[in-house]
């Protein structure tokens, strides 16, 4: 029998007008805090998107509390359990938009969206002939994981895909587009924005891959490696069936990896794929330049390792 974890961690978002929505996100923090829950939510005018976690307890007040509010009383929860918290603080960060496109001319998904599948719907689409599948995502995270055959778009921001797009999926215009992103967000506007620009069958996957992951009928099939998530798990698991696969590639010696680590210098930070072997030899560290970093974090860590070592044999 499987035990229930103590924790949860939710995954929400809800495109709906928020008037005063900087003193909504003060009043949404103070009932995070006093609740115990830890995570990040925005607030904007457009809506509202966050992930939190909390014990059983502490969500299930949480969504109560986001339900009671006729603005939110149909949000959907896409819930994973945890042993522990996956985040360390808790924000409620006021912002001008829940995903930051900065589109010219803004698409609001309640009047111009794609059409939306369900999982199993999904699974079939993309095995059709006249299919392309366009990863909604960046390109780090796609690198960990992502439907088979999808295309990898060369963004690190979402604010860069309408000019990728324009750039580089104009021949695709006779066929579906099937897109797809995390929790299903990203693919409110991308959908519009493909619409936007003359695609006519543009579709995406409801719930995005998290939700697709826990369909007992197609149990991630066709996912290749992990989910990549923005919370301190980094990935988790999609395909639950024999063909679970792992794509990453250690960044140094090129072995399958797919533990992600950030460059050991603070101010470059990349995330690249490491194995602990080099990770050890390389110094945590993207490049000979971020290796020679006097700030270098793991070497100070290595540092400090060695004067503690000395001081206690004094
Ligand atoms: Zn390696
Ligand atoms: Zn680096």
């Amino acid at each position: 029998m499987q035990v229930q974890k103590p924790y949860r961690i939710l995954l929400y978002y809800k495109y709906t007008p928020i008037e005063n929505y900087e003193e909504y996100a003060a009043e949404h923090l103070q009932f995070c805090k006093d609740n115990g829950l830890k995570g990040r939510i925005i607030v904007a005018p457009e809506g509202i998107n966050g992930t939190v976690s909390g014990t059983i307890e502490q969500t299930d007040a949480y969504m109560d509390y986001v339900r009671k509010d006729p603005r939110f009383s149909d949000m959907w929860f896409k819930i994973d359990e945890s042993e522990g918290h996956a985040f360390k603080k808790m924000f409620v960060r006021p912002k001008k938009e829940l995903v930051t496109w900065r589109l010219e001319e803004d698409v609001d998904p309640n009047k111009l969206v794609g059409t939306y599948l369900k999982p199993k719907e999904w699974y079939e689409m993309m095995q059709e002939e006249d299919v392309v599948i366009l990863d909604g995502r960046n390109y780090y995270e796609y690198d960990l994981g992502h439907f088979r055959g999808a295309i990898r778009p060369e963004v690190d921001s979402s604010r860069e895909f309408p000019e990728w797009i324009r750039e580089n999926m104009s021949q695709f215009k006779d066929k579906k587009v099937l897109t797809y992103c995390t929790g299903g967000i990203r693919c409110e506007k991308l959908t519009g924005i493909l619409l936007q620009q003359g695609f006519e069958n543009v579709y995406h996957l409801e719930g995005g891959i998290v939700t697709y992951g826990k369909d007992p009928e197609v149990q991630g099939r066709l996912w290749d490696g992990k989910c990549y998530v923005f919370d301190e798990r980094i990935s988790v698991p999609i395909n639950h069936t024999e063909e679970d696969v792992v794509i990453g590639r250690c960044h140094y010696c090129g072995t399958v990896e797919d533990r992600y680590v950030n460059c050991a210098n603070p101010f470059c930070n990349k995330q690249h794929f490491c194995c602990t072997e080099c990770e050890t030899k390389f110094k945590r560290s993207c490049s000979d330049e971020c290796r020679e970093h006097p700030r270098n974090r793991y070497v100070e860590a290595e540092e400090k390792a060695k004067l503690q070592a000395a001081g206690s044999n004094a």
